[in-house]
């Protein structure tokens, strides 16, 4: 069912690439859905401003996984409306709740245009809270997600919070969350941990070659342009 609040478009590999275009561009992010032979895999959740379940081209009686790469307000929206989920497991206690303090939630209630179009009638800012999504498959680095064909391997790349990404060595696609992405990299929030980034760029350089990135923010990039990120965030404390 498509939806006007959503954007969607077919970004190669397989991927369906899902935005919000009336949302604050701080507070933007993507979303991913995939075709697993077995079950389907959506990659975040957006802000959840406007359900988000019946715009995915899901297939009736087909298993379908939610992954939060983690616990910010525009990864995590809609997580709720799924039965199973999966996303970091060292966080997973505060998805059972959705704190403010983890999710950021309040500062978005605080932005100036929170939404450039009203995701309903009536819809107001004050009301905005997260729902609770406990995980049902929490991961952790190495854990293996497979969907029949592809299968990722899960890795922990902390530094900007506690991120998992998910990494298809066979395919060479890589879904990154906010661990990486073609923009300034952000490491001074209070989940942030700037020698865990360095370290988390030092391991994308030296052991993860993806063809493609599919970033939490931003365009798609390949495995050049990843590692100039990094080298970038290395040299100069920012991804640009
Ligand atoms: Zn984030």
């Amino acid at each position: 069912m498509p939806s006007w609040w959503y954007g969607l478009s077919d970004a190669g590999f397989g991927v369906t690439r899902i935005t919000e275009p009336f949302v604050d561009p701080y507070f933007s992010a993507n979303l991913y859905f995939l075709r697993g032979r077995d079950r389907d895999l959506l990659v975040d959740a957006g802000m959840g401003l406007v359900p988000l379940r019946p715009v995915l081209p899901l297939t009736e009686g087909k298993p379908v996984l939610a992954l939060a790469t983690h616990i910010h307000v525009d990864h995590v929206g809609a997580l709720h409306e799924f039965a199973d989920r999966a996303g970091p497991a060292v966080d997973a206690h505060l998805f059972e709740t959705m704190p403010d303090e983890a999710t950021f939630a309040a500062e978005y209630r605080h932005r100036p245009s929170p939404v450039t179009r009203l995701p309903s009638p009536g819809w107001s800012i004050g009301n905005y809270r997260l729902a609770p999504a406990p995980l049902t498959m929490p991961l952790a680095e190495g854990d293996r997600l497979d969907l029949g064909d592809p299968s990722f391997t899960v890795l922990e790349l902390p530094g900007h919070s506690p991120c998992i990404a998910l990494f298809d060595e066979a395919n060479g696609i890589l879904f990154a969350g906010d661990a990486i992405y073609d923009d300034q990299l952000l490491d001074d929030m209070p989940c942030s941990d700037k020698e865990a980034y360095r370290n988390t760029t030092r391991r994308l350089i030296d052991e993860v070659d993806p063809k493609i990135v599919f970033g939490g923010h931003g365009e798609p990039f390949d495995g050049a342009r990843m590692r100039a990120i990094a080298r970038n965030y290395l040299e100069n404390g920012s991804g640009l």
